[in-house]
């Protein structure tokens, strides 16, 4: 069992992340920190963040960096952050995010960058097809649906198709992570933390190179106790 880690999972829009995030979540008890989940469920209960973001959320376009930082430092003050580190997914998604949350985390720094590499006509057809628990976020498709009705099988709420599941807001969306995005897989690259793992096949394949990615870091002595300060 790893005690604590700093993980960040990349990839594109439908590449698995949060399908994966909430596996490795449950197998490694990691809070699991989703930005566009704490966003749409601002936009649901209306609060002051949610009204302003509901208009970047439906075109597809990204929340300013201030914002979702600000947004992140918050979350990043909790206790369950503080003993068990967490698991990243839609954050960060710019440079400026990147070199913000390093600030943010010091004197502690990130484990491990995981990125979920999948084709584009893959996670376009998964994207059409994709559909999400309104309440918990958990991610089911036209072909593998919940048990009952489009109700989630996990807390009863109704699933639905995102709103930005659109053509027009995934073209918007999918350009934007080659714009914005991509760029970051070279600088955790540089920073010598990226680790690629394929994104195609089942999830339950996918999600067995994931945990050996972290499996081996862990044997390999990483992870908790967290970093000490910078300074004696
Ligand atoms: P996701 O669920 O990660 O696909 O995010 C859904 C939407 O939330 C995105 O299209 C953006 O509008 C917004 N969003 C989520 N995370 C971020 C982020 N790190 N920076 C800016 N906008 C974000």
């Amino acid at each position: 069992m790893v005690p604590g880690a700093r993980l960040i999972v990349l990839g594109k829009q439908g590449a698995g992340k949060g399908t994966q995030c909430m596996r490795l979540s449950r197998r490694y008890v990691l809070p699991h920190i989703s930005t566009g989940d704490m966003l749409r469920a601002a936009v649901k209960a209306r609060t002051p963040l949610g009204l302003e973001a509901r208009r970047y959320l439906d075109a597809g376009d990204l929340i300013p960096d201030e914002v979702v930082l600000a947004m992140v430092a918050g979350r990043l003050d909790q206790d369950d952050t503080r003993t068990r580190g967490f698991l990243l997914d839609g954050f960060p998604r710019t440079v400026a995010q990147a070199d913000g949350f390093d600030e943010l985390l010091k004197p502690a720094v990130i484990d491990l960058v995981l990125n979920l590499v999948v084709p584009t006509g893959l996670v376009l057809a998964r994207l059409v097809s994709r559909r999400v628990c309104e309440d918990c976020g958990a991610i089911y498709s036209t072909s593998t649906p919940p048990k009952l009705n489009w109700t989630c099988d996990f807390c009863g709420g109704d699933v639905v198709q995102r709103e930005d599941d659109t053509e027009e807001a995934i073209k918007n969306r999918l350009d934007l992570y080659d714009s914005s995005t991509a760029p970051l897989v070279a600088r955790y690259e540089a920073l010598g933390k990226l680790v690629e793992v394929s994104g195609e096949g089942s999830p339950g394949d996918v999600a067995n190179s994931l945990n050996a990615v972290i499996d081996a870091y862990q044997h390999g002595g990483g992870f908790f106790p967290p970093t000490p300060p910078e300074h004696s």
